[in-house]
């Protein structure tokens, strides 16, 4: 994967195309092809007049990509998730979420004027404390399903448990997973059915290369959520040509299984070699392979001495992530060659050895 042109070319590892779909020629020339016949905009929202066959039939694709009975699509995982919490709860509701949850679902419990009950990373007893403290009213148990600056994975099977045992809504935003992990890249909640997790979101501007997102649970949920859900009902559909070309990209993503496999064995050199190299990555088995540095400034020397060597990763500091855990977020994707996977190997050795000693955890 080559990003920038002339002088300023470097090997991205920084950005979430994890199957080299936003670069894809076939999706490109259906967008072009796409937006010569429906123009370049919706014009109008989904419920005015911006909802288009292309729209639909994308989301029939996804409902049955993701085995659901309905989707329902979004601008973008922004609005998706603004839509979906705030409406399913508000004041008098209860949501009880992950302290590393992605800031888009911080907000949208804000917004939602629920009230909001934090629990430590992962932690299924510290879900359970929380449930506890909640009283009548709607309660959603709400997480990522791959977090996005650390690349694990919520207890999603357990947390169906927990759930059902406080009579709480499972909302999972697989915003890193949809395409990339479980059987047919349907995600890292693939094992949970709808009846289990009924409320799945997934964004279409990563692993789909493109721009949008999703919810994808009953009927009921999608009838409601075009009607109360404030960020899909007053924004303007997405560009009826975007739909056109995530189709592709996901007629593309169920056929082309090399893709997946291709990018799995790009994580395991990669995790194998840093272990060599005495490179200290934090435990992820996703395309998201952070290096935790500590400090803001060793994060961003790491990022510089790399993007000297030519290779672009993401220098992640607070408020992104919690203090003292700045980070190299390094993202791997089917797009890469295993000479550059070797090559940032190396480049990272090197600026890891540069370092004045003791300063990396
Ligand atoms: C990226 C991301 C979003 C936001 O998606 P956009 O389509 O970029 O707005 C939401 N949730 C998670 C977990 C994400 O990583």
């Amino acid at each position: 994967m080559q990003v920038g042109s002339g002088r300023a070319r470097w090997v991205d590892f920084s950005g979430n195309d994890y199957l080299g779909l936003a670069r894809e020629p076939a999706v490109a020339r259906r967008l072009a092809e796409a937006a010569r016949e429906y123009g370049s905009g919706a014009g109008a929202s989904a419920l005015v007049s911006g909802y288009h066959p292309e729209h639909q039939a994308l989301e029939r694709e996804l409902a049955d990509f993701l085995q659901r009975d309905a989707v329902l699509l979004c601008s973008s995982g922004w609005h998706a998730n603004l839509a979906t919490i705030s409406g399913l709860a508000g004041r008098g509701d209860f949501l009880v979420q992950d302290r590393l949850c992605h800031a888009s679902l911080v907000d949208a419990a804000r917004l939602s004027g629920a009230r909001l009950l934090r629990y430590p990373h992962a932690d299924p007893a510290a879900m359970r404390r929380q449930l506890l403290r909640c009283g009548t009213g709607h309660r959603l148990l709400v997480s990522d399903a791959v977090f996005s600056m650390d690349g694990d994975l919520a207890p999603a099977e357990e947390m169906a448990l927990i759930a059902r045992e406080f009579d709480a809504t499972l909302v999972l935003d697989d915003a890193h997973g949809i395409g990339v992990l479980g059987p047919e890249g349907r995600g890292a909640t693939a094992v949970l059915d709808q009846a289990r997790l009924p409320v799945l979101i997934g964004t279409l501007g990563k692993a789909l290369g493109g721009l949008g997102a999703f919810v994808a649970g009953s009927r009921p949920l999608v009838r409601h959520l075009v009607n109360e859900g404030r960020s899909y009902v007053y924004t303007t559909a997405l560009p009826p040509a975007q739909a056109a070309a995530t189709r592709q990209a996901l007629a593309l993503l169920r056929r082309e299984n090399w893709r997946r496999e291709r990018l799995l064995e790009h994580v395991g050199r990669f995790r194998e070699g840093a272990a060599q190299r005495g490179i200290p990555l934090l435990p992820s088995a996703t395309a998201i392979q952070p290096l935790l540095a500590g400090s803001e400034k060793v994060t961003l020397d790491l990022a510089r001495h790399l993007a000297e060597r030519g290779y672009r990763v993401g220098a992640i500091r607070p408020p992104t992530v919690p203090a003292g855990t700045s980070r190299l977020r390094i993202t791997l994707s089917a797009a890469h060659g295993p000479a550059q996977i070797d090559g940032l190997l190396d480049a990272l050795e090197d600026s890891l050895g540069a370092l004045p000693t003791g300063s990396a955890q």
